[in-house]
Parts: C-alpha cells; structure tokens; sequence
C-alpha cells in the first residue's frame, strides 16, 4: 500500500483520515466505525462495501458532525 496515496485517501463520509491496518487489509475510520477493505491494493472507498467495526473500535464523536442532536 502506497504511504502517499494513503495520505491522500479519507473517510467518504465524514472526510476524516483514515487509520491503515496492514493486518487486516482495512482502511479505518474510527469516527465511523467502518473499515473499508482493500482489495489487490486498491482501497475500496465503498460505505456499502465495508465492514461495521465493534463499538470498542469506535469513537464517540466525528469531526464533522458537531452539535449533533
Ligand atoms: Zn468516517
């Protein structure tokens, strides 16, 4: 996975960066809680397509969603 072009991708929802786990093969969002795969090298930046982390993968606030409720 390309450190750059991993620099340059971020979360289609929220923008935010995305944290890489090379274990996995995921790109994270942690303010999401969504992890978005990556297939043969290339991130699949696809909300339908990735995987619903577990609520201790998740952070309670997203940068771009202040004031929510
Ligand atoms: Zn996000």
């Amino acid at each position: 996975m390309d450190k750059e072009l991993l620099a340059m991708l971020v979360c289609p929802l929220c923008n935010g960066k995305l944290k890489y786990d090379r274990d996995a093969q995921e790109l994270c969002c942690h303010y999401d809680g969504l992890a978005y795969p990556i297939q043969d090298g290339i991130p699949v930046m696809l909300p339908e397509e990735a995987r619903q982390m577990g609520a201790d993968e998740k952070l309670p606030t997203s940068p771009g969603r202040t004031g929510e409720a």
